[in-house]
């Protein structure tokens, strides 16, 4: 096992195209990031899947006062993860927003994903999947601020809003967070 660990946030069925809330331009993303999963892997590296996992009552829903329509309610079928994407053994899966209260856009937010990381000796995170503006963001920076070298694959993450990515990307990087291609970090983390 390597220092470093994948993590894949939220690529999940409510967030892709046809979705309840879904990022932009996904079907571009799915068959490319899943052959990138699988090289990271072949190359022992830590691959964890964060996943929305909302009760039915949550806050972020406007039914509830949230801004949010109904996704990723836990166990039904938004939540899935998107095929051909898919854990296997050795793979970390970490559920977050799973309380009532909390947006939950950080896949560190009152989840285990921190400790996971440590007992594997991950110092090094790479960040993909939807939406940059929202989940990839906020994961990314409380990756940064949790002190692991982090990186976002800026190829393999996609946005609700477009227009919003060169704010938000300015933003990571000015707060550290590393911005490059997923092939070059992967060929560095040999
Ligand atoms: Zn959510």
């Amino acid at each position: 096992m390597t220092n470093t660990a994948l993590v894949v946030v939220d690529v999940q069925r409510d967030f892709c195209e046809g979705g309840a809330l879904a990022a932009a331009n996904t079907m571009s993303l799915l068959q490319p990031l899943k052959g990138f999963v699988e090289a990271a892997r072949r190359q022992g590296i830590l691959v964890v899947y964060t996943q929305d996992w909302h009760p039915e009552n949550h806050s972020s829903f406007k039914a509830n006062g949230g801004p949010w329509p109904v996704h990723c309610v836990a166990g039904q079928a938004g939540s899935e993860l998107m095929p051909p994407l898919m854990a296997e053994s050795g793979d970390v899966v970490i559920h977050k927003g799973v309380a009532v209260q909390g947006a939950g856009y950080s896949g560190f937010d009152e989840t285990e994903l921190e400790q996971k990381l440590r007992e594997n000796g991950v110092r090094r995170v790479g960040v993909a999947g939807v939406a940059t503006e929202y989940c990839v963001r906020a994961t990314a920076l409380d990756a940064q601020r949790a002190k692991f070298e982090t990186t976002v694959l800026t190829d393999l993450i996609r946005a609700v809003q477009d227009a919003d990515v060169p704010k938000v990307l300015e933003e990571l990087r000015g707060s550290g967070v590393k911005l490059e291609p997923a092939q070059d970090w992967l060929t560095r983390s040999r």
